[in-house]
Order: structure tokens, then C-alpha cells, then sequence
């Protein structure tokens, strides 16, 4: 196994809003995003990112708006 060069790009950040921690959802193929997980029916927050073409961009959408 080789070390990832972008740690920081490969860990989501706890949710701004309610300190949960986030989760990457992958849809289809290659859409990901990440979530609050206590977004919609897990709890009551609203948080969650821009979807991207891949897990690390999503993440990093999410890192860059929190
Ligand atoms: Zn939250």
C-alpha cells in the first residue's frame, strides 16, 4: 500500500453545523458526496456538499465550504 499524497483530502471533516461526523455517499458509479450524518431522515441537519466525479473531490468540496 502506497500512502495517499492528500491525507487531509481523504477525511471528512465533523459537520460544521452540529459536530456529527460526515459521511461520503457514493451513487452510481462515480457521484460521490458527503453528508452530515444526521442529515435528512438520521436526524434534523441540512448540511451536505457539491457532488463530484470522485470520493476525494467530494470531500474536498465539503472540507472547502466548512
Ligand atoms: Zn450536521
Amino acid at each position: 500500500m502506497t500512502a495517499p499524497p492528500d491525507l487531509t483530502a481523504l477525511a471528512p471533516q465533523p459537520c460544521a453545523k452540529c459536530g456529527a461526523p460526515a459521511e461520503v455517499i457514493k451513487s452510481g458509479s462515480n457521484r460521490y458526496w458527503v453528508q452530515c450524518a444526521k442529515f435528512g431522515r438520521n436526524g434534523n441537519c441540512s448540511a451536505i456538499g457539491l457532488q463530484a466525479n470522485s470520493r476525494k473531490e467530494a470531500i474536498r468540496n465539503w472540507n472547502s465550504r466548512h
